[in-house]
């Protein structure tokens, strides 16, 4: 797909990107021209090596920066280490799959605390920049758990619902601001976080891989087909483009049909 959108001088931070639908939208945002900074909780030498690919292969800047997105202080840190946020997309999650009454209340706590509390911190410590940059895009990546439930999915589902109602608070609280905010929805897009959470699906459903597959994950999504990170990517570009200056405060799902049913 052509690049829709030329985002040179801006700087983008996507939290959770060293892997997934995170690091495929680092890809895109900076063949767009955008200087990216990556981010996860480790801080090895291949999350920086990553950083470093990028920048060799689309002369943009690109960094990682090391910071748990379960805290609220290091959310907030990222963004004062990042220097500038023109473009900053929520998007670390982690899941966990069992039954309400068995579910693992630390599951619970850092499900809600990554996946939701983090994009709250992160917006507020951006949203200043943005303005003062006269320009701003905050980019959620929800799911279609954002918008549907699925059994033994309670934090998640829980923490999705609650990023989409975020995402449209800060769209109002911004509306006659050159800032949009939108959420993007997901289907299944087979990444590491799908991958982890078939052995537990197997157990839930007593079912085997090909089953859980077709008949759990593929079953709601009616184009048969997982979406790709570097669909997510060009969705989160076109989200930047100037097409997209008056889309704020809804969702883009990008599921296949799943939300149509
Ligand atoms: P993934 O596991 O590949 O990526 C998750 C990213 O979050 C990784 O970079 C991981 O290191 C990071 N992360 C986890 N805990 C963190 C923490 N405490 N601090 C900082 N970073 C942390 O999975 P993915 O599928 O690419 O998921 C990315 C986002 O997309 C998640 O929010 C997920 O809920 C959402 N999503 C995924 C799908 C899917 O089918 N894959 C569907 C809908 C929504």
């Amino acid at each position: 797909m052509a690049i829709i959108t030329d985002l040179s001088g801006k700087t983008a931070v996507i939290t959770g990107s060293n892997s997934g639908i995170g690091l495929g939208i680092a890809w895109e945002l900076a063949r767009a021209g955008a200087d990216v900074i990556l981010n996860s909780f480790t801080d090895s030498a291949e999350d920086h090596a990553i950083a470093a690919g990028i920048a060799a292969e689309t002369g943009v800047a690109a960094r990682y920066i090391c910071a748990d997105m379960s805290r609220g202080d290091a959310c907030r840190a990222l963004i004062a280490r990042a220097g500038a946020c023109d473009i900053l997309v929520n998007n670390a999650g982690i899941q966990h799959v069992a039954a309400i009454d068995a579910f693992p209340a630390d599951k619970w706590d850092a499900i809600i605390a990554i996946n939701l509390s983090a994009a709250f911190h992160t917006t507020a410590a951006a949203l200043p920049r943005m303005r003062a940059a006269g320009w701003g895009r905050v980019i959620n990546i929800a799911s279609a758990h954002g918008l549907t439930a699925s059994p033994y999915k309670s934090a998640y589902v829980a923490a999705k619902h609650g990023l989409v109602g975020l995402t449209r608070v800060v769209a109002l609280e911004t509306a006659r601001e050159p800032v949009t905010a939108n959420a993007i929805c997901p289907g299944y897009v087979m990444t590491p976080l799908v991958e982890a959470q078939i052995p537990d699906t197997m157990k839930e459903y007593a079912m085997d891989r090909e089953q859980v597959i077709r008949d759990v994950m593929l079953a709601r999504q009616p184009s048969k087909e997982f979406a790709t990170v570097k669909q997510m990517g060009g969705t989160a570009a076109f989200l930047c483009s100037d097409a997209a200056a008056q889309i704020t405060g809804t969702t883009i799902n990008v599921d296949g049909g799943w939300t149509a049913l």
